[in-house]
Order: structure tokens, then C-alpha cells, then sequence
């Protein structure tokens, strides 16, 4: 299953608490909890089913229950909360075992003081300030990457935070055990899309395996006709064709083989229970033409992708479309195409040979042929469109040697300074945050990537999460971005990977 059923995954709520205090106060603890959770589940705040785990009290089941988790199919993390005070040495062993992610929750059930009726029950009851400061101590001593949420449960800023958190956990889980297929190999001689395929299912849990342009030809030679048409009906249903492609048109024949094409890539990718895959337009043996459209409706159905080989950006794309189930706004593979550099009206036109996902088109999709540059095969369709204005990020990661690092730069989406007449490619226009020349030269100093996934749903909080659920180092371009204060936090990075990667690497 490609697309996300996000109410079949569940968070763990789980409780802190101890015996101290009698049942009296541990039922009034479990209550508490239940309602908060109800609570959420029932104003929709969170993507996932929270679920109602009973109050922790001792190093046991708190033991026993981590495990549960570990061996949960559908727990994608942890929600923890420190009711009243829960010695933390009771948490150390079940910790210790833990593999999914956590999130504290440092709030309390009630939001305000009771001035007035205030007394030593009410405070023995309510203790997370100094309980939740004892849980956090023991994750900080055990070196643990955690969120931690601080505020009344109820508000919807805090209500965001576990929503944002929740989804970059999701995306998460996803990456564990996802198979990426790689068609073909790199582009020849390009560096930064290649990268430790071992160390990445070690660190990520997703394992990139190669696969013959053949395997897949296969799958496409094996369309029959009728599936075909029937697939081209569909295309004409939610695509303006242009003219020669029309039925009788002089290129209606190239749409026939894409269609034939992106038919046999949805086969083979469902075929081998693939989440995400590379092409590269140099391996296209037995395929008459560069997958075009077939990449784009195959990103939009769900699937990560990356050109030329780019397995790192193919699962970065997955885990952002992972993240972005259900929101406003799509997500694709992007890459730096080309600058309008006049002063103070820099930006950036992205787009690919092809593959933009059109899950973030705004208005008609142009079903067009073109003669492409490179790859010496027959003109490729493709869908072509423009992207509406509004708050995007571009992200990318590469591989640096020592360690995986993840680039974040928030952007504004604008429109083009004029309509572009004579491109033949789906393209977005953005200026980045802080300004062009800043993000530029940011970006090159950290080495990042050509390509990126590129979002309109994603926000950086959730690309932030998720640099911490999956312990890779990310650097932020944004607002606050200075250069020379950039660079320093590069060199201070590299000595803190060196050390803390120890005789790993
Ligand atoms: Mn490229």
C-alpha cells in the first residue's frame, strides 16, 4: 500500500507516575490521562490515533511496556507524560530497550492555578513541573533525541507541535524496512547522488537495492493493449493533450508508449512492494523513451523519487509525502534549475527534465511532447504546469563521509515575471529565505545537493523532528541565517560528528 491510511497508526500515551501517593491518586492519574487523550483524539489534533496506555509506576512495566512498543507493528512512537513524580532510575532499563521515538509532553491536566481552593493534595496531584524535570534529566543523561513539548494540552499551539511531531515519526516508521529500487545506476561521473547505500539502511532503516533496466521493460512490454486504452481514457479525462497527441494526432503514438510505460513502472514497483525508486536517463535500454509523466503520476500516487540514481533524495522525497498525508499543498522532487539574479528581485526557477510531481500544480496540466536534449530516445511526454504562490521548503541531504546531513530552506513560492510560452517542463519559481545570495552561498558551503525534495504541505518544524527522530545532523537556511556564523556552525559540527561517531566510522 503506497498511500498512507493514517488512522491505522497509533502513538502511545504513557503515563509517569509511582506508588507514593495511594490508588486514589493513581486513578484520579489514569483519569486524567484518558481524558487528555480522548480529548485529543477527539478535536482531530493529531494525525494518528493516540492510544491509552496504563500509568507506569514501576521499572517492570515500564520494561515490558517499551518492549510492547518496540514490537507494535503500528506504534510509530511515544507520547510520555509526567503526571506526578516518577523516579527516573525506573525508567532507565526500559529506555534503554526502546527503539521508537519519544515525545515528552510536559503539561498539566488542569491549565490554571486554582488560587483559591489550592492545597497540598491539589499539588501532590499535579507535579509535572518537577516530575517532568526528572524524566528529562534521566533522557539527557542516557543522550536520547527527544521533542519536548512544553504548555496546557489544550492549546492549539501545542496541539501543532504534536501534530508536526507526529507526522516526521510517521514518515519515520515508514523508512523502516522501506525498499527503494534503484533502476539503472548513478548518472556517470556525478558525486553528490551517490553515497554509502550500507550505512544509510543502518542509520535509516530503508535498503536501496539495484535493478536491470530489463527487469523493468519487462513488466512494460507485458501491458496488454486493453489496459492501455483504458489508460488512456483516463488521461484524457484529467489532462488538457495537446493537439498531435490527440487520437489520430501525428505523435498520438508516443502517448500510447508512455502510457504503456508508466503502466509497467506501477506493476514492477507494486510487484516488489517499492516506496520509492531512481531512474537514469543514461540506462533507458529497451525504453523508447525517458519516463516522463509515468515519474510524475507514479510521485503523485505516493511514491519517493529521485533522477539519475539519486536513492537519497527517492527517500527523502517518500518520507516528506509521508509527512504531508493529507494537508494542503503536494510535495515533488525538485532540483536548482536555473536564477533570475536582478537586485532585489532574485530567485530561483526549479524544475527538472521532467519529473515534478503534479501534486503541486495549481490549475490546468498540459499533456505535452517534446523533443528532449539528451538521451538520444523518442520525444517523452510530459505534464506541464505552474505552481501557485505561497510558503514552501526545499530539503536535501547528502552524504559527507562521516555522516549523513540534511539541508532545510524555507521559501517563498511567487509567480513567474512573465508567462513562459516556450517551456516544456512543469517549473516553480521561489525566492528563498533569507535572500537569494545568502541561501546560495549557505547552501554551497554545506555542500548541498542539486536536487531536493521540495514542499508546500511540509513545513521546516516537521523536517526538524524529523532530523531528530533519525539522528542526522540538519542545518537551517532561513531568516536567521548569517554566513559567517554558518560556517562556524559547519566546522563545530564536523568535530562534534568526529568525536560522537567515536570508532563507528
Ligand atoms: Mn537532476
Amino acid at each position: 500500500m503506497i498511500n498512507i491510511e493514517l488512522k491505522n497508526y497509533e502513538a502511545w500515551f504513557i503515563t509517569g507516575s509511582q506508588h507514593l501517593y495511594g490508588d486514589e491518586v493513581l486513578k484520579k492519574v489514569a483519569a486524567d490521562s484518558q481524558a487528555i487523550v480522548k480529548g485529543l483524539n477527539d478535536v482531530g489534533s493529531v494525525p494518528v490515533k493516540m492510544v491509552y496506555k496504563p500509568v507506569q509506576t514501576g521499572p517492570e512495566s515500564i520494561s515490558r511496556i517499551m518492549q510492547e512498543a518496540n514490537n507494535s507493528e503500528n506504534c510509530i512512537g511515544l507520547v510520555t507524560w509526567m503526571h506526578t513524580f516518577s523516579p527516573a532510575k525506573m525508567w532507565i532499563n526500559g529506555l534503554k530497550v526502546l527503539k521508537k521515538p519519544i515525545l515528552h509532553l510536559h503539561t498539566q491536566f488542569n491549565r490554571d492555578i486554582p488560587w483559591d481552593s489550592i492545597d497540598m493534595d491539589f499539588m501532590n496531584l499535579n507535579q509535572s513541573a518537577h516530575g517532568g524535570r526528572e524524566y528529562g534529566f534521566m533522557l539527557s543523561r542516557m543522550r536520547r533525541n527527544r521533542k519536548v513539548v512544553v504548555g496546557h494540552w489544550k492549546d492549539a499551539g501545542v496541539q501543532k507541535q504534536l501534530d508536526e511531531w507526529l507526522r516526521a515519526a510517521l514518515a519515520w516508521h515508514d523508512w523502516q524496512g522501506m525498499k527503494i529500487a534503484r533502476i539503472g545506476d548513478n548518472m556517470r561521473q556525478v558525486a553528490v547522488t551517490e553515497g554509502d547505500k550500507v550505512e544509510a539502511e543502518l542509520e535509516f532503516g530503508y535498503s536501496v537495492n539495484g535493478y536491470g533496466i530489463g527487469d523493468l521493460v519487462d513488466y512494460v512490454n507485458a501491458v496488454p493493449d486493453h489496459r492501455i486504452k483504458e489508460h488512456l481514457q483516463l488521461l484524457e479525462s484529467l489532462y488538457t493533450l495537446m493537439p498531435d497527441i490527440h487520437e489520430g494526432g501525428e505523435r498520438r503514438s508516443n502517448l500510447k508508449e508512455a502510457a504503456r510505460i508508466e503502466l509497467g513502472m506501477s506493476d514492477f514497483l507494486d510487484s516488489g512492494d517499492f516506496r520509492a525508486f531512481t531512474t537514469t536517463f543514461e540506462d533507458l535500454h529497451g525504453l523508447k523513451q525517458l519516463p516522463g509523466h509515468a515519474v510524475q503520476r507514479l510521485m503523485e500516487a505516493g511514491y519517493g523519487f529521485g533522477a539519475e540514481g539519486d536513492w537519497k533524495t527517492a527517500a527523502l522525497v517518500r518520507a516528506m509525502k509521508v509527512m504531508g498525508t493529507g494537508l494542503n499543498g503536494g510535495t515533488s522532487f525538485m532540483e536548482d534549475y536555473t536564477y533570475h539574479l536582478e537586485p532585489e528581485k532574485m530567485k530561483v526557477l526549479g524544475a527538472h527534465m521532467l519529473e515534478i510531481c503534479p501534486s503541486i500544480a495549481s490549475g490546468d496540466i498540459s499533456m505535452e511532447v517534446h523533443e528532449l536534449g539528451i538521451g538520444g530516445k523518442d520525444d517523452p511526454v510530459r505534464l506541464v504546469f505552474d505552481v501557485e504562490s505561497g510558503p514552501g521548503i526545499n530539503v536535501s541531504v547528502m552524504d559527507m563521509g562521516d555522516r549523513f546531513r540534511m539541508l532545510v530552506n524555507p521559501c517563498r513560492v511567487v509567480p513567474a515575471d512573465k508567462p513562459l510560452p516556450n517551456l516544456p517542463v512543469a517549473r516553480v519559481v521561489w525566492e528563498p529565505e533569507p535572500d537569494l545570495p545568502t541561501a546560495a552561498a549557505a547552501w554551497i558551503h554545506a555542500g548541498g545537493a542539486h536536487h531536493t525534495g521540495f514542499s508546500m504541505a511540509v513545513s521546516a518544524e516537521m523536517m526538524e523532528d524529523f532530523a531528530d527522530v533519525a539522528g542526522i545532523e540538519v542545518l537551517f537556511i532561513d531568516e536567521d541565517t548569517n554566513i559567517r556564523e554558518f560556517k562556524k556552525e559547519i566546522r563545530w559540527n564536523d568535530l562534534y560528528y568526529h568525536f560522537s561517531n567515536g570508532l563507528k566510522k
